[in-house]
């Protein structure tokens, strides 16, 4: 390997089969997983799933019960946290509450012995925008200002990884939102590896190049934000991304690029691509379509609708009016609570509850998944 690979790659995680067991319980099955250097990486899940527990493995915080964790060329797994080139903030912001910001983040310089550190903190603070902040003590700054700290105090030892374990989970809603922005603006300019464990879907897609989605200890699915939510794998990840409008079907034929599935005596189409099952003739599919993907029209106006669209039948059962759209929700066979984002529609004044509608959208956006795999 030539220096410059090595150097390329330093900031890389790489996860070979590690496993945590508690007794007879498995909170992580064996994982493989590499974190490209450089990324924003989200670990995704809902509470209990594993992934602060895979975080931990990474920081050394917790020994594997199997399986290598490598951060570059070195493996790490037999180092403790502190020899590890890895730093972690918490939720609780743990910072020393009689010390004064600058000295919060001077702390692991002081540690090392380093005696100038004035320029090094400075840069840390503007980094995080708290130059003005200095001589404050912590708990003269807000929550979101607090977390901002405790990212520079972490920095400020050079770490090749930051790990962050729901650093934003005890922000409101409009500071974490401001916060997700800001930590991404700090990761693109440092350039480092981040490692973020959340449960909110939203902000691991706001901030996040790569989300790995973890469901009972394994992960179900990895991909850039925008491929999770459209090419969902799973019926798990398919609804922890947001509303898929699983409807129930059967398949009817499969071609070489597209697969025609039958739900409650309508023909749909899917693209091969996106189906997940085996898509066999006669097999149970669920098909799934995101709800601003699709538009309304009421059923006297059927005549209307392109060819060429996936389309199914329903009644509206109630509808409410979300500002940038209105939202619908059509009682259909194949799926009882099928949700429709309409956007910037002429508004038909008939299209109130109880109305007969046809749904259609674009085939290229239903995506096809395994009906057995709930049962799993
Ligand atoms: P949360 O968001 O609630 O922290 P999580 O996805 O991060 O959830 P983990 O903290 O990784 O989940 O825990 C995974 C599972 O392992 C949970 O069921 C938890 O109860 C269990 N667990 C974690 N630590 C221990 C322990 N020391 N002993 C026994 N079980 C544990």
């Amino acid at each position: 390997k030539t220096q410059t690979d090595a150097t390329e790659h330093s900031g890389d995680v790489r996860l070979s089969g590690i496993s945590k067991t508690y007794g007879t319980f498995t909170a992580v099955h064996p994982l493989d997983l590499t974190v490209p250097q450089g990324s924003f990486f989200a670990l995704l899940g809902a509470s209990g799933c594993g992934k602060t527990t895979t975080l931990r493995m990474i920081a050394g915080l917790e020994e594997p019960s199997s399986g290598t964790v490598h951060l570059g060329d070195q493996d790490v797994t037999a180092l403790p946290p502190y020899k590890r080139p890895v730093n972690t903030v918490f939720q609780s912001y743990a910072l020393f509450p009689h010390l004064d910001i600058f000295e919060n983040v001077a702390f692991g310089l002081r540690r090392r012995g380093i005696k100038s550190v004035k320029k090094q903190v400075g840069e840390m603070l503007d980094l995080v925008q708290l130059g003005e902040q200095a001589r404050k003590k912590p708990h003269q700054l807000s929550g979101g200002q607090q977390q901002r700290v405790a990212v520079a105090r972490a920095l400020i030892n050079h770490p090749k990884v930051l790990l962050l374990d729901e650093p934003l989970g005890a922000l409101d809603l409009k500071l974490r939102r401001q916060m997700q922005l800001e930590l991404k603006r700090i990761q693109t300019e440092v350039g480092i590896t981040f490692v973020h464990v959340t449960h909110d879907q939203e902000e691991a897609m706001t901030m996040a190049d790569q989300v790995a989605v973890m469901n009972g200890g394994r992960v179900e699915q990895l991909g850039a934000p925008a491929d999770l939510y459209e090419n969902p794998r799973t019926t798990f990840v398919a609804n922890f991304l947001g509303t898929s409008n699983l409807i129930e079907a059967e398949v009817d034929t499969r071609g070489a690029d597209e697969v025609v599935v039958k739900a409650a005596g309508d023909k749909l189409v899917l693209p091969v691509a996106r189906c997940a099952a085996p898509a066999r003739a006669g097999g149970k599919v669920l098909v799934g379509v995101r709800p601003e993907k699709i538009s309304i029209t009421h059923a006297d106006e059927a005549g209307s609708i392109p060819e060429g669209r996936n389309r199914i039948t329903g009644k509206i059962s109630n509808t409410s009016f979300i500002g940038v759209s209105t939202q619908y929700v059509v009682d259909c066979a194949a799926c009882p609570e099928f949700e429709v984002y309409a956007q910037n529609i002429d508004r038909d004044a008939r299209l109130a509850p109880g109305a007969d509608v046809v749904l259609h959208w674009n085939p290229a956006h239903t995506f096809g998944l395994d009906a057995d795999q709930s049962l799993l």
